[in-house]
Parts: structure tokens; sequence; C-alpha cells
């Protein structure tokens, strides 16, 4: 017979209620260690917060108006009740619990049971439509007390905050069964499911665990360097030094005939990039690639990842799109083959297992070098292929340590990654407002423009990267060029240029040119130039669309 719920409630309860990382340990142990396999699979799940693992694409798919509807049907509370219980506690199971506490009519008997609760999941999972949906979710939520039902709803609607961090829970899990740490969190990685995870360990079964295709792992992350001269102070040499593709993100798994591609946020996305899956399928074996997608142009040159994107929202490509913008896979790692996971192993072994696959077009393999000199030239070496990477359209380089193993979802300092601001454009300060903390007696955040005839059109804002000195002295003489006041904004007499610096142009209803600096910043001051020389429109529409003829 399966556990009661009840008793994972009373457990998350109490672990809930104490700061004490070792009290929740043990709290977490004694319970653990009481379960048998299938409700410890279930119980640990839920202590993650999620009705399914990482490794089961199902998804519950209610939305809060349903469960909103299934709470107020259990309750008796009406909408009022609800919206004042939310101002309160802003979190729909705490709401829940509350309201059904309120609420005359008892739980339908029995207890609910862990299989029970998982079972619903299920039967909710596999409904389709809202009405559907409800049937199985009425009838949980109608056998739940309130405290149970906190935690029911939070599960279902997505609420992190019920899930202990994982690293506590694979602690708990280590400690219940008297197993190595690492080991657990090792086999979690690989296994993708805290569940199968928490029985293995029970068992001493943790060297079991297989990486599970299709079911994505973090992707590891780089941290930015602004200068090639910082490099060598991240990591001492040699490198790996790749090309840093503008595209986007894909984990590609193969196993049998199956081919799927996931997103940064563990979306599938196969269907986007219909061109790329008979080359990765007809690569014999199994295997977890990561990746990066985006268009090429026929001399082999990055297409801007601006008119990428336009491909990148359909969720059906129309073979137009396809022959105009052709999806490139370019690979840089491996993390899996052939039933081997490789993550632990160093980059410089990943990059020899990588670059045996038979790549075909439209896949390729990154543009990698190794570098291994030292001092003065080392930089001077980074420089030149820096510049080289970024005459092949590309955004910068990424610099990685050979010796590093891959790191599921974790930026370090093995991966870095150099771009340079792409450009700086000469503007016009039309608007300045009033600052924030220990900037707000200055002006410091400024509105500004481009040329347009003799018209000014907004491109973005930014707070000021100036001196303390120069915001004081600017506010000044912002003040004295005051055209009108609105609320915290001056509107200013178009007169001050400034160089401001820039990873992008995007099309934008936000300002009044039609387009959007990305992640602008002020990088000095230009006194020296006349105003009828700043950039103009036509130069901002050239960055962002270089296929026009603009400018
Ligand atoms: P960012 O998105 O600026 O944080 O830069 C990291 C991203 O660069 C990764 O998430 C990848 O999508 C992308 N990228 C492009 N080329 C590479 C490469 N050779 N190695 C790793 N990541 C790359």
């Amino acid at each position: 017979m399966s556990a009661r719920f009840a008793d994972w409630v009373s457990t998350a309860d109490a672990v809930r209620a104490t700061t004490k990382k070792l009290q929740k340990l043990a709290l977490l142990g004694a319970y653990f260690q009481g379960l048998d396999d299938a409700d410890l699979a279930i119980a640990a799940r839920l202590f993650a917060g999620v009705p399914f693992p990482r490794t089961d694409e199902r998804v519950l798919s209610v939305g809060w108006r349903a469960l909103l509807d299934a709470v107020i049907a259990r309750s008796g509370a009406t909408g009022d009740d609800i919206d004042v219980s939310y101002q309160r506690h802003a979190d729909l199971g705490d709401v829940a619990a509350e309201v059904t506490e309120r609420s005359p009519t008892p739980p339908v008997p029995p207890p609910l049971a862990l299989a029970e609760v998982a079972d619903a999941f299920d039967r909710i999972a596999a409904a389709r439509g809202v009405a559907p949906k409800r049937e199985p979710l009425d009838a949980l939520v109608a056998r739940a007390t309130a405290g149970e039902l906190r935690y029911l709803v939070k599960v279902m609607s997505g609420e992190p905050r019920i899930g202990l961090r994982e690293g506590l829970l694979e602690d708990a899990i280590a400690r219940a069964f008297q197993r190595e740490r690492d080991a657990v969190g090792r086999a979690h990685m690989l296994g993708g499911d805290i569940g199968v995870t928490a029985v293995q360990a029970k068992k001493d079964a943790l060297h079991d665990a297989r990486f599970v295709h299709f079911a994505p792992i973090g992707m590891m992350l780089a941290t930015p360097v602004l200068d090639l001269a910082e490099v060598p102070k991240r990591f001492p040499p040699p490198y790996v030094v790749e090309d840093k593709y503008d595209g986007v993100r894909a984990q590609v798994h193969k196993e049998g005939d199956r081919v799927e591609l996931y997103s940064r946020t563990f979306d599938r996305v196969t269907d986007r990039f219909p061109e790329l899956i008979p080359p990765l399928r007809a690569i014999p074996g199994t295997y977890v690639l990561d990746a990066e997608v985006l268009a090429l142009d026929p001399g082999g040159r990055a297409i801007p990842f601006t008119r990428f994107q336009r491909r990148l929202g359909r969720k059906v490509v129309s073979e137009e799109l396809m022959q105009e913008l052709p999806a490139t896979l370019v690979v840089f790692d491996v993390l899996e083959r052939d039933g081997t996971p490789l993550l632990d192993v160093p980059l410089a072994e990943r990059q020899s297992v990588l670059r045996s696959l038979p790549l075909a077009a439209p896949l390729a393999f990154a543009r990698s070098s190794a570098v291994g000199a030292s001092g003065e030239s080392l930089v001077a070496v980074l420089d030149a292929e820096f510049a080289a990477a970024r005459d092949r359209g590309n955004e910068g380089l990424m610099v990685k340590d050979p010796r590093s193993p891959y790191r599921p979802g974790r930026r370090g300092m093995e991966w870095l990654k150099v771009k340079r601001a792409l450009r700086t454009l000469d503007v016009v300060v039309t608007a300045v407002e009033w600052g924030h903390g220990k900037r707000r007696a200055v002006l410091s955040d400024y509105t500004f423009a481009v040329r347009d005839g003799d018209r000014y059109l907004n491109v973005g804002k930014a707070y000021s990267g100036l001196t303390d000195k120069e915001i004081a002295e600017m506010t000044e003489s912002f003040k004295a060029s005051t055209l009108a006041e609105d609320g915290r904004t001056r509107l200013v007499i178009p007169d001050t240029v400034i160089e401001v610096a820039f990873d992008q142009v995007q099309r934008s209803a936000r300002h009044t040119s039609g387009y959007a600096l990305r992640f602008p910043r002020i990088v000095r001051l230009r006194p020296d130039k006349p105003v009828s020389e700043i950039d103009t429109l036509d130069t901002v529409r050239s960055i962002a669309e270089p296929d026009t003829d603009a400018g």
C-alpha cells in the first residue's frame, strides 16, 4: 500500500519551518528511509517541486484559471476571497490552503496516498482540453485537505518555491542511504530523474545511472571578458580558441533513428530546423552534441542574427524561408557518444571524439585552434584570432580550458567569451532623467537620438557611464538647457553629443526612430563634434538590416 500523502506534507511543512540545513536533512532522511521504492520515487519528485521528471516530456497543462476554479469549487470561496488572500500570499498554493481551511466541506475520504497523487497527475496530463482535465483535477482537489492542497497547487502551478534546492535534495538522499554525495549528484545529472536516483541510492545502484537521451541537460555557460589581455589572468595556456557564433544554442540528442534538438530553455525545437535532421540522423550510433544554429551566406560568412531571427519565431518553417535563411548547425562539444557519458572527460579529449564524427553539410565543426604560446605574443595571437573571427561575421571568440570537464548549467571561468562592443554611434541627448539611489540628485539617465534630415529621432536610453564629476557638470548644463519638464524627465536642447557603444540594433516601437540599441552604454562626451555630424537614421538602419541599401 502506498504511503499517506499527509506524511509527505507534514515532512515538507517541517522542512520549511526550519532554517537549519542539518535539521532539514535529518527530517528528509528519516522520511525517505521509511518509504518503499515506488513511493520514494514519487516523494522525491514532489520535493523537487515537479509533477514529472526532466526525462518525461509530459506536462500537466492546467492553467491558473482551471486551478482557481477547482479551488473555488472545493472551498466554496468567492473570487473576492481569492483576491484578498492572493494579496496577502502572492502564491496560489498558500491561497488554496487558506481558503480551503475556512471551508466547511471536509475532504472526500479516504486520505490521499502518494500513488494516488502521481496517478492523478498522469490522468490530468493525459486528458486533452480544459473540460476533460477538470474531471481528474476536481477529483484530486476534492480528496485533499487544506495542507495537502497547498503543495498540490504549488506543484501544479509550477511555483518554484516548494522545490527544495536540487543540491539539498541530493544531499538528503545521500545521507538517508549513506552514499557518496557526488555519486548521487552524478547519477541525477545523467539520469535526469531525482525519483530514479533516490531508488538507485537506496539499492546501492547509483553506478547503474545512464545518460538518458531526450532529456536535455543544462548547458555549460561562459563568463565574459572585456579584453583579451584578461584571458591569461583567468587560466594559463594552452587554450582551445573557437569562433563565437551568434545564433541560437542547441543540444542535439540521437538514439536509434530519433533525433531531437533542444533550446537553452529545454524546449524541443526539432521541427524548426527540418534541414538539419537527415544529416544528423546519418551519423551512426548515439550521441549528445552541444552546438549553435545560425545561417551562413553562400560564402560561408555568418548572416547577422537580427536577420536569422525572422526564422526563429516560426513553428512551421516555409520552404521559402528555408531557402532564404538555411540553417547550419555549428557543433562545438560532445557530451555522450555510443553509450559513454563524456561530461567528466577533459575538453581536449571530448574534442577528439567530436572531430571523429562524420559531419555532412549543413553540419559543421566550430572553427577551433589550439593556442599555446605565452606572454605578450599570446595576447597578440588571441587578438589576431579575434579579428579573423570578426571578419568571418562572427561575434568574437570563446576561449576554453582544454583540461575542463563539461559542467552542465554552470557559468565558470573555464569558458570565457570575448565580445567587443561592436561599434559606437555618435548621438545627441534629447532628454534626461534624475537618477536613483546615490544618483538621485543628478541627471544621470540620458535618452539620445540620431539625425534624420533635420529631425532627431530617439534610439535609446542609457545610464551614464561618465565620471561623477562629469555627471555633476552635465547636470548643471542640462538644467540650463531644459525645454520642458515632465515628472522625472526633462526635455533638453539637443546640443550635447555623446558616443555610445552597443551590441546590436533592434527594431523597436519604444523609440521614435523605430529602432533601439541593445545594451547601450555611454563611452564618452563628444564636445568636439557638432550636432550636424552625428550619426543618421540611415546608419542605424544599415546596422539593423545590413542586407538593405540604406546608408
Ligand atoms: P552569451 O549568449 O553571450 O552568454 O554567450 C554564450 C553563448 O555563445 C552560448 O550559449 C552559445 O549559444 C554561443 N556560442 C557560440 N559559439 C560558441 C562556441 N564555439 N562555444 C560555446 N558557445 C558558443
